[in-house]
């Protein structure tokens, strides 16, 4: 937490407005949509998956409609596809970043088509703050017509040459669940590019009411919207987004600086000038017979002096839930789940805790 977030917790007591919408709610969304720049118009959700949620049904995604989606990622970025009765289809990374391959996504559409569908969007993830091959997703999805949706669930602070992660696509979706860059403690908002939209998101969020005095509904709502009192720590933690993007930035650096002369450790790393990612976490591959230890190996050792790290996130087409989905592409994102380490990456982390992870990295040497 930074210095204000109970200010503006106290300020919605002191106006004794706790229930959803409020003032904090309005002023978080003025903040996110100023941060984003790119003429955004956000919507305070209580989830990111919630967000992602909403995106799929304001496209018109329903019963056995495919949409496309990135397989290396969490669930959330999956799961609401199958709320709505909709196939999603999973399409592997590339190996620069790490994120959706433009080849495969071109394959999966031309499949679709085959069979005589058109998929309704496309769900491309900024994985672990790193900016997709954006230009490369949109002008695929461009030429077939397809809308694009941006999972920056965890990106909120990256740039995609010079322009901000969450304001690419038709829509794109933040999350400020407790463990990412900033948090409401659970929480996550829709940006999107239109004031008609952003109304849509809202009305829909709020149990789709008609604007009438008695409680007409003509359409099916949800319970989505943020709370007053988690939009004010929302807006508090605005004010903290760019030291923390800069702590995770620095953790980044200590990584790359202490493995340095590791044979067979690879970081995801911004691949060119283009790329400005906020370091969520820092993930590394490590070979082993290049290395001499696994990233199982680092992850235990680190484990049993009390450190935690964690798996890259297990393909979606490789999970149970999943095993009936069509997978376009080979096995980059399985390589990455088998060799990949995402090391502590907390924007607190300690001079103290970066000393201790060092010795035991060193170990290794
Ligand atoms: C966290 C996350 C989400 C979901 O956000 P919630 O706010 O937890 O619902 C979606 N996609 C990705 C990639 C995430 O990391």
């Amino acid at each position: 937490m930074g210095v204000n977030e109970l200010k503006y917790i106290q300020e919605a007591f002191d106006e004794n407005w706790i229930a959803p919408l409020g003032s904090n709610v309005e002023a978080f969304e003025t903040s996110l949509e100023q941060y984003l720049e790119n003429k955004t118009f956000v919507a305070a959700l209580n989830s990111g998956t919630a967000a992602l949620h909403l995106a799929l049904i304001i496209l018109g995604v329903g019963v056995g409609d495919e949409v496309i989606c990135q397989s290396l990622t969490f669930a959330a970025s999956a799961n609401p596809i199958a709320y709505q009765g909709a196939k999603p289809i999973f399409v592997d990374s590339e190996k620069d970043t790490w994120n959706m391959c433009s080849k495969y996504l071109e394959e999966a559409i031309k499949d679709s088509l085959n069979r005589g569908k058109k998929p309704k969007a496309i769900i491309f993830v900024d994985l672990y703050g790193m900016p997709a091959k954006i230009d490369e997703i949109l002008d695929v999805a461009e030429r077939y017509q397809i809308p694009v949706i941006e999972d920056a669930a965890e990106a909120l602070g990256s740039k995609y040459k010079n322009q901000k992660c969450g304001s690419f696509g038709s829509f794109s979706i933040l999350s400020f669940n407790g463990n990412k860059i900033i948090t409401t403690s659970g929480g996550g908002a829709l940006v999107s590019k239109s004031t008609e939209d952003k109304s849509k998101v809202i009305f829909l969020s709020t149990q789709a009411r008609e604007n009438a005095l008695h409680y007409e509904h003509k359409e099916i709502g949800y319970n989505y919207r943020l709370s007053n009192i988690c939009a004010g720590i929302g807006r508090g933690q605005m004010e903290v987004l760019d030291s923390h993007v800069e702590q995770r930035r620095n953790n980044h650096q200590f990584y790359v600086d202490l493995l340095a002369g590791f044979k067979g450790v690879d970081f995801q790393r911004e691949f060119s000038e283009d790329f400005f990612s906020n370091y969520w976490l820092t993930a590394i591959t490590v070979d082993s017979s290049k290395s001499g230890f696994s990233n199982r190996d680092l992850m235990e050792e680190l484990k049993r002096n009390n450190v935690e790290s964690r798996p890259v996130w297990k393909p979606m087409h490789l999970q149970p839930v999943f095993k009936d989905c069509l997978y376009f592409g080979e096995n980059i994102a399985e390589e990455l789940f088998n060799k990949g380490l995402c090391l502590p990456s907390g924007s607190n982390l300690t001079k103290e805790q970066k000393e201790r992870i060092s010795e035991i990295i060193l170990r290794y040497k």
